[in-house]
């Protein structure tokens, strides 16, 4: 339910109208628009009667709302949400690019992609130490030797690394993560994004989950704002669909609509949408062409020989190429 509230509307009225719905059990969000100020009410409302609220001085309208998110709510916070990843900034117009191969395999491999991706113009690097594998029998990444690898990587580069946790009891291996990373398979594991949140403020680049509705993926992202961490950056990697052409189904629409809906900002994965090396330069010139706030795309220095993911993974020659068409596609966007 969100509470519109009459222009010139009074301290005293306003402190007055939360005074009423804290003793409801509802916690009020005012938001103060440049046009209007409204309250953004969190809690069960099923008990409230709209109309006793309107009926209060100072109130224009009260309008009860679907979306179960609030905190991930464009209503109750309109202006973009700017994700600061160490330094790097994503959202309201800051646009990053994360890249890197999907899973640590060596320092050599690590550190040389990390150097070719930085020349190349990302500005984070990715990295899987902890894999989500369908097979228990495939690479499950190195691990804590994974994250050691990362922070190395990151000494050499200056470049703030990405990766994802899995279990929240390798939390404390997460010292030198930038960026902590929640993939699709684990989008609603709710202990774990409640875990997650409570426990730090450091960016969480959730990942649409495999056969997830966009208001599900905006749930789970509340989750983890309502735990205490704002810093939230959305994912679009595919879904799964009756589609089997491609390794996912990509709807880059969903960035407009997640930009409506949201104020968190949007990153669009090429790689893991397409699976295939051939299809993620246009696909991420597309993202980038639709407004998408970064991508995050898989390069690796040998993909024939990659222990994941080597089919859908850029050459850091491919890679560079992409980024200068990415450049030049936002070069003509900003320009109108
Ligand atoms: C990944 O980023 O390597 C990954 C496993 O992605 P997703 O969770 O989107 O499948
Ligand atoms: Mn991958």
């Amino acid at each position: 339910m969100i509470i519109i509230l009459k222009k010139g509307t009074s301290s005293a009225q306003v402190e007055n109208l939360k005074a009423l719905l804290k003793s409801k059990n509802i916690t009020p969000n005012v938001s103060e628009g440049q046009l209007e100020t409204v309250i953004g009410c969190v809690g069960d409302i099923a008990h409230i009667d709209p109309g006793l609220i309107e009926a209060m001085d100072g109130v224009e309208k009260v309008q009860r709302i679907q979306e179960p998110y609030k905190a991930a709510n464009r209503k109750f916070h309109p202006e973009d949400t700017v994700v600061d990843c160490s330094g790097v900034k994503i959202g309201g117009g800051a646009f990053a690019v994360i890249a890197g191969p999907c899973s640590v395999e060596s320092e050599e491999q690590l550190v040389g992609i990390a150097r070719s991706v930085k020349a190349a113009g990302a500005s984070m690097l990715r990295g899987g130490a902890f894999k989500p594998r369908t097979s228990p029998y495939a690479f499950q990444g190195l691990g804590a030797e994974g994250l050691r690898l990362l922070a190395l990587a990151k000494k050499e580069t200056g470049l703030p690394i990405v990766t994802e946790l899995m279990d929240f009891r390798d939390i404390e291996l997460f010292n030198d993560v930038d960026v902590i990373q929640i993939g699709a398979r684990n989008m609603q594991n709710f202990n774990l994004l409640k875990e997650v949140g409570s426990y730090t403020k450091k960016p969480i680049l959730l990942k649409r989950g495999m056969s997830a509705t966009l208001q599900e993926l905006l749930m789970s992202a509340e989750y983890i704002m309502a735990s205490g961490n704002p810093n939230v950056i959305l994912c679009e990697r595919g879904i799964r669909t009756f589609e089997t052409a491609l390794r996912n189904t990509l709807d880059l629409g969903v960035v407009t609509l997640l930009h409506r809906l949201s104020h968190l900002p949007v990153v669009v994965d090429p790689s893991h949408a397409t699976g295939h090396a051939y299809m993620v330069d246009s696909v991420s010139v597309a993202a980038s062409a639709i407004g998408a706030d970064g991508l995050i795309i898989e390069v690796h220095n040998d993909p024939q020989h990659a222990k994941c993911d080597g089919a859908q993974s850029q050459t850091p020659e491919m890679f560079a190429s992409t980024m200068r068409r990415i450049a030049r596609v936002r070069e003509a966007i900003s320009q109108g």
